[in-house]
């Protein structure tokens, strides 16, 4: 069980999966967006132009027309910042568990030839150079 829970855990974590679905989700709601702007800008003026609406708007219609396109902006924030949450969270998961790699030290140039050499050696192998320190 604990196996099958760890490779779920690098399933859903990986890259590509977390950024497609986030694509997917903002995608969505950037589309209500655009639905929002055409229901309640376009629409009506072509519905002016055409004659499908009698006579010019209310003010209660265009303040209707406007708070339906606010509000479709305001579900795109939230759901951006919640994505946004939900991948700070995401990300301190994958970072959980990997360790910041330590990089040893092992080797240091010889000071004669240059040449890569054990950091503790006291003689290059390369030009036969004494090392002292
Ligand atoms: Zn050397």
């Amino acid at each position: 069980m604990k196996k099958f829970l760890e490779e779920f855990k690098t399933f859903a974590l990986k890259g590509n999966i977390v950024d497609l679905a986030i694509g997917m989700i903002i995608g969505t709601a950037f589309t209500a967006i655009v639905t929002a702007l055409t229901a309640n800008f376009i629409q009506p003026i072509l519905d002016l132009a055409t004659g499908a609406h009698k006579g010019l708007y209310s003010w209660s219609e265009i303040a209707t027309f406007i708070s339906a396109f606010i509000s479709a902006v305001i579900n795109f924030v939230i759901i951006a910042f919640v994505l946004f949450l939900l991948l700070r969270v995401i990300n301190r998961l994958m970072s959980i568990g990997k360790k910041e790699e330590v990089v040893e030290v092992t080797t240091k140039k010889c000071p004669y030839c240059k040449s890569d050499i054990a950091i503790d050696a006291t003689r290059c192998p390369h030009c036969t150079s004494e090392i002292k320190e």
